[in-house]
C-alpha cells in the first residue's frame, strides 16, 4: 500500500495536489478538513461540534478526530492507499494513525511537506476566500489564527516523520504541474 501524509499549513495546496496525486496513484483522499465540512452540511451532531471550532481557526479536539478518520479508512477495505490531507495536526494524532494502520498491518510510506512561506498563504487564502464558501478563508484574524495554530501545534509532526526516515519536503512555490512533478518525484523515488 502507499500511504501518504500530505502536509503543510493552510493554503499550501494540499487539496489541489491531493486530487492530482489520487488520480495518478489511484488511491482515497481522506481530508479531515472536507469530512467535517460535509459534516457540518448534513447537520450532524459532529458537524456542529466541529464547526465551533473551525469557525474560530482552532482544532478540533483530537478524540474526535482519530475516531472520526479511523472509520473513515475502515470504509475502504479495498484500498491501494490513502492521501491523508489535513491530517495527523498534532502528535497524538500521528501516534494513533501509526498505531491504528499497524492493526490493518500497513505504514505511512512518505510525509510529504508543502513549504509555502507564510505571507503567500495569506494571500492565497484571503483569494480563497472570495470564492471558496469558506467562512474561515474570510476573515484575515481567523486565517493568522489557523496559521499560528499550525506553526505551534501541527509544525512538530514533522519531527515525528522525520525521527522515522520518512520525512520529505517539497517546495511548494511555483506552477501547480511544476509542485505535482516534484511530488510525483518523490512518490516514485520510493519505488
Ligand atoms: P482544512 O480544510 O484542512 O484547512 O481544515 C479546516 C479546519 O478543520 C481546521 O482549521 C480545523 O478546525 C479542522 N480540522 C481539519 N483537520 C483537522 C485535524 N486533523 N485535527 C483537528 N482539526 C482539524
Amino acid at each position: 500500500m502507499l500511504n501518504i501524509v500530505l502536509f503543510g499549513p493552510p493554503g499550501a495546496g494540499k487539496g489541489t495536489q491531493s486530487e492530482r496525486l489520487i488520480q495518478k496513484y489511484g488511491l482515497v483522499h481522506l481530508s479531515t478538513g472536507d469530512i467535517f465540512r460535509a459534516n457540518i452540511k448534513g447537520e450532524t451532531e459532529l458537524g456542529k461540534l466541529a464547526k465551533s471550532y473551525m469557525d474560530q481557526g482552532a482544532l478540533v479536539p483530537d478524540e474526535v478526530t482519530i475516531n472520526m478518520l479511523r472509520s473513515e479508512v475502515l470504509k475502504h477495505p479495498e484500498a491501494n492507499g490513502f492521501i491523508f490531507d489535513g491530517f495527523p495536526r498534532t502528535n497524538a494524532q500521528a501516534v494513533a494513525l501509526d498505531a491504528f494502520l499497524s492493526e490493518l498491518n500497513t505504514t505511512i510510506s512518505i510525509m510529504l511537506a508543502l513549504e509555502v512561506e507564510e505571507a503567500e498563504l495569506r494571500t492565497r487564502l484571503l483569494l480563497r476566500g472570495q470564492n471558496s464558501g469558506r467562512p474561515d478563508d474570510v476573515n484575515p484574524e481567523i486565517i493568522q489564527k489557523r496559521i499560528d495554530v499550525y506553526n505551534n501545534e501541527t509544525k512538530p509532526v514533522k519531527d515525528f516523520y522525520q525521527g522515522q526516515n520518512k520525512f520529505v519536503s517539497i517546495n511548494g512555490i511555483g506552477e501547480i504541474d511544476e509542485i505535482s512533478t516534484r511530488l510525483y518525484q518523490a512518490i516514485d523515488a520510493l519505488k
